[in-house]
């Protein structure tokens, strides 16, 4: 039965949401590996039916009829795709009429009640945001990343975050504030800056020949960590190197991986700079639809001793999801090969 007042509608979706992820122990999981909720993970082990494919004018479709399926477009990216396949999946496990969805579950996005009433559609929408962005999944972020509170007032921090849980910045800003990490007010002037802009301030002199790519800014706080991004994505690394002691990174190794170095310079972390260390900053492009271990070694260069530090990630940069299998499906194929 679906809900007769708003309240209602945002408490049955949200809780609906938290048991799905009991059900499934993602928690654990994620807080085990890191990352973000894999949406389309979630509906393959349900085995309910998805098709991706591009949709004229919609984002997604939830059907009921002869049996359950989702449908999810192609042609938006990845952190509209997995809100929409969330919005899709809270319909299937909420029991929902058959809804075909337009741009209008986004601009709900901070859960408002939609004219008329359709409560339906407001539990579908707190079932995507609980599910794709828990107060747990934030918090661990914050504190793997060693942010406060206060961070959030920053749009670059929240950016960064945003990447790392696989959501749109908007949605992200919204979220904050649900949660209660900052105000409404806060969140709208979060808003004033466009994520274009964060780009460009990382990238520095940097110009990629178009903004649609996200720029994760990389340090050793994301060390074991797992990068889930799309082609296009660009790679800041922002690194202590101890070259007073001789140590440097072995951007060679990002070399042989196949990335393409498009900026490599130093900064002084002290102004003395006796013997001290420097910040090595690193933009990298990554090639075409990457995915694999990334990893870079901080050693002295003539010296076979084992490195002074490692970074490692996880990454897979083949978002946005594509016609055919999901990109959950085709890793579980691999894996299972
Ligand atoms: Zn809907």
């Amino acid at each position: 039965m679906v809900s007769a007042d708003y309240p209602s509608a945002v408490r049955a979706g949200t809780m609906a949401a938290t048991r799905l992820h009991q059900e499934l122990d993602l928690r654990r999981q994620i807080e085990g590996a890191g990352g973000n909720v894999d949406v389309f993970a979630a509906i393959h082990t349900l085995d309910l039916p998805l098709l991706v494919r591009p949709l004229q004018g919609l984002l997604g479709a939830y059907l009921s009829d002869p049996q359950p399926g989702v449908l999810v477009t192609t042609q938006r990216p990845m952190s509209i795709q997995r809100f929409t396949a969330a919005h899709e999946l809270g319909h299937y496990r909420m029991r929902h009429q058959p809804s075909l969805d337009d741009e209008n579950i986004l601009r709900r996005m901070p859960l408002q009640a939609p004219p008329g009433g359709d409560f339906q559609e407001v539990e579908a929408n707190a079932f995507a945001v609980e599910f794709t962005m828990p107060r747990w999944l934030i918090a661990w972020h914050t504190a793997r990343q060693g942010w406060t509170v206060a961070d959030f007032r920053r749009p670059n921090v929240v950016y960064q975050l945003s990447l790392r849980i696989g959501t749109s910045y908007e949605a992200t800003c919204w979220t904050l504030a649900r949660h209660g990490f900052i105000t409404a007010a806060q969140a709208r002037e979060l808003l004033q800056t466009q994520p274009r802009e964060l780009k460009v301030a990382l990238l520095e002199a940097y110009r990629p020949q178009d903004y649609r790519g996200d720029v994760w800014l990389l340090t050793k706080r994301d060390a074991g960590s797992r990068i889930d991004g799309s082609r296009n994505d660009l790679f800041v690394l922002r690194l202590e190197e101890h070259s007073g002691g001789g140590y440097l990174w072995d951007i060679d190794q990002l070399k042989e991986s196949g990335f393409a170095i498009v900026r490599d310079d130093l900064q002084a972390i002290d102004a003395e700079g006796v013997g001290g260390s420097v910040i090595r900053r690193v933009t990298a492009a990554p090639p075409e639809t990457y995915r694999g271990r990334l990893e870079i070694d901080e050693r002295r260069p003539w010296e076979p001793d084992p490195p002074l530090s490692t970074l490692v990630v996880d990454v897979d940069l083949t978002g946005p999801e594509q016609e055919g299998l999901s990109r959950a499906e085709r890793r579980r194929l691999l894996e299972a090969a």
